[in-house]
């Protein structure tokens, strides 16, 4: 806190899981030895640089890209690039740290890693996110490499944003290396990748209701965001007999108290992912509910699930969900409910899953497509599908296995952080100081 007074979402990230190992590094004092806690929480290296580019008018814009190297300890950094106004080295780092040991958590060799820019895409021509991804790029392509670190997409980075930094990277390093995940089909991307996160999510919470003899059918389900990860929860929760009655984006939610169908869901995709269109414009055409300025945590469910940004549920919101009876939270974003919010549903006995074990199915894909791409293949659908629900019930295991407490329920945040942990300090430890 000393060092970092100005970036309070990296130390709520770090005090989160600080909290977690403390009670185990009692019992296991050599995990403190070596300086280990003081080098977990210092990056390996970051870059931060000057992004220049001029948009449809002919004017300069500059813009900020980062790439933080946090922690290489079991493998290349690894984690997406987030697009978004709000984007400084605070939340890069929190988001870099929390990928650590997420990344730790799938069991694939991948160390952990954030980038991004204070770029906004929305309003932007696709004209202008290429140049200004190619202008991004022209720094950062340097620091990149299939065995040094290896950028995804997150908030404002999808399919189309990849696929233009992929592109610069292979004509500026001369090098069809796979330095890039969530790359399209055509040109190395891994099915089920878009997929990924969402399902991911939901797969986990299934785990967790499983073991209170519980499944999402039948069961009413609030999302938020309306982004890549909110899309595909939707989509399996749907198919897996649920009533998704949420979803939302930074103007307000739409809230559909009979359920999103699967076909109305399909309408928002193209809404989001061609159109670029807006929930409260979708709302007002269809004649559905829009609940401008709200977030959809005062609606009575059976399971939450934050998929849109970080502390986007406070302590009030989680009381409220408490209240009505919600069994269930489980993170597709990166840490959306705050350290309060959590002890509500913590002291409360909510079955409530952190983003870094919940989400991480995403860049379990990811770490499927580097694997595709060295052997210079693509798996089936069937396949993948199969290892991503694999890789999200062993890290489930793994988080009871950690997270078990004397009366028999499960502390999925201590589970997760110390499973997490576990490995990289192991690989830290025998990699000696430096
Ligand atoms: P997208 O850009 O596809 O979607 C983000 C969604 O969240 C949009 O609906 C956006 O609304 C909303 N949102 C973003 N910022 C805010 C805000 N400040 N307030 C309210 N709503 C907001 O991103 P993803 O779906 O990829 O990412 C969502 C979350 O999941 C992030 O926390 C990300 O780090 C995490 N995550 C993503 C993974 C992935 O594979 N994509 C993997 C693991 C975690 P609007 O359009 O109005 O901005």
């Amino acid at each position: 806190a000393l060092r970092d007074p100005h970036q309070p979402e990296f130390l709520q990230a770090v005090k989160e899981v600080m909290t977690s190992l403390w009670p185990f590094l009692q019992k296991h004092p050599r995990y403190a030895e070596h300086g280990l806690l003081e080098r977990l929480v210092e990056s390996e290296r970051i870059i931060q640089f000057r992004v220049c580019w001029v948009d449809d008018r002919g004017q300069t814009q500059v813009n900020r890209g980062f790439r933080i190297q946090h922690n290489s300890a079991i493998g290349p950094f690894k984690g997406g690039m987030r697009l978004h106004p709000s984007v400084n080295l605070s939340i890069l780092r929190f988001l870099a740290f929390e990928q650590t040991f997420k990344n730790s958590l799938t069991t694939l060799p991948m160390g952990g890693g954030k980038g991004g820019s204070d770029f906004d895409p929305k309003g932007k021509s696709d004209g202008e996110v290429m140049r200004f991804c190619q202008a991004l790029m022209a720094e950062l392509y340097r620091h990149l490499g299939p065995d040094t670190d290896v950028p995804a997409g997150d908030i404002g980075v999808g399919a189309r944003e990849v696929g233009f930094m992929a592109g610069m990277m292979k004509k500026l390093s001369n090098s069809a290396s796979a330095v890039f995940t969530g790359k399209g089909l055509a040109f190395g991307g891994s099915l089920m990748r878009p997929e990924a996160t969402g399902y991911g999510t939901i797969y986990f919470a299934e785990q967790m209701l499983y073991r209170k003899n519980q499944s999402f059918d039948g069961k009413s389900v609030s999302i938020s965001g309306s982004g890549n990860v909110a899309q595909y929860a939707a989509e399996k929760a749907l198919d897996l007999g649920a009533k998704v009655v949420s979803l939302s984006d930074s103007d307000g939610t739409l809230y559909v108290k009979d359920g999103i169908g699967v076909d109305m869901l399909k309408e928002i995709m193209d809404l989001k992912n061609v159109q670029r269109g807006r929930l409260a414009d979708f709302a007002s055409r269809n004649k559905l509910s829009f609940e401008a300025g709200k977030r959809p945590w005062h609606i009575p469910v059976d399971i939450a699930l934050p998929c849109a940004t970080q502390n986007e549920l406070d302590h009030n919101d989680a009381e409220t969900l408490v209240r009505n009876g919600v069994l269930c939270v489980a993170e597709g974003a990166n840490m959306p409910s705050t350290l309060e919010a959590v002890d509500v549903f913590t002291r409360a006995g909510t079955l409530y899953a952190p983003g870094k074990a919940s989400n991480a199915g995403g860049v379990a894909v990811s770490g499927l497509e580097m694997a595709q791409n060295s052997q210079r293949l693509s798996w089936h659908h069937a396949e993948v599908d199969e290892r991503l629900r694999a890789i999200m019930k062993d890290i489930h295991e793994n988080c009871v296995r950690h997270g078990s407490r004397a009366d028999g329920s499960i502390n999925y945040v201590d589970g997760a952080n110390i499973a997490g942990f576990v490995k990289v300090a192991d690989a830290m430890l025998a990699q000696g100081v430096y």
